[in-house]
């Protein structure tokens, strides 16, 4: 089985179709939801969290404009799906998770699928990972407040960042961030729903 095209509408980056194509999505779903891998929809992966709908993981990549040169930057490593896609896009991506378990598991699966440019961390992405900045690129998956401002320090210049951003349970705006010499500017892009960013 394999996603169907329509899941790819709008998606004009060939290399993410082929990737997208290349990695078992059922791999990091827990065994009773494994039959859903290719349905265009978010699912439970453990311990109260989602993994994307894979139309939107798509999206959300190709607003990154991955040339295969970056340092990616990734909070929220959930099932390391996201992280696996990124892998092979770019150059090396560090990965921040809060919650052990899904950490460590994500490790597993990367690991069993050959993905070895990958640095995981166990931590807040409100942090984001001060010791490899600055980042090419940031993703974050999970929604905060407000877009923290320790991420922004640590996007490069001409850098981009994707974040779902808004209170729990309200309609989050997908943003795009992109720090320009002038300033930093911010595009919305949809209203998408994502599990929150923890605050701790
Ligand atoms: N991109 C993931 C799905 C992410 S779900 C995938 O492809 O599977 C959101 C993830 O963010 C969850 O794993 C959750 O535990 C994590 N998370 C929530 N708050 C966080 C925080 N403050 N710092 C780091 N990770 C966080």
């Amino acid at each position: 089985m394999g996603f169907s095209r329509n899941i790819f509408y709008g998606i004009k980056d060939k290399r993410i179709i082929d990737v997208m194509d290349s990695i078992p999505r059922e791999l990091f779903l827990p065994d009773n939801i494994k039959d859903y891998a290719y349905v265009d929809s978010a699912l439970p992966i453990g311990c109260g969290q989602t993994i994307s709908q894979p139309s939107l993981v798509a999206y959300m990549t190709q607003l990154l404009e991955l040339t295969g040169k970056e340092k990616v930057l990734e909070i929220g490593t959930g099932s390391g799906y996201q992280t696996a896609i990124l892998a092979k896009l770019a150059d090396r991506v560090y990965t921040v998770e809060i919650v052990r378990e899904l950490h460590e598991k994500a490790k597993q699966t990367l690991k069993a699928l050959g993905i070895t440019n990958v640095e995981y961390k166990l931590g807040s992405g409100y942090e984001g990972c001060e010791e490899h900045a600055p980042f090419d690129r940031i993703i974050v998956t999970a929604a905060p407040p407000q877009i923290p401002p320790k991420l922004i320090d640590q996007l490069k210049e001409d850098g981009r960042m994707v974040i779902p951003v808004g209170p729990e349970s309200q309609t989050q705006i997908l943003k795009l961030v992109i720090k320009t010499p002038d300033g930093v500017l911010e595009k919305d892009i949809d209203y998408v729903m994502f599990v929150p960013m923890i605050e701790k």
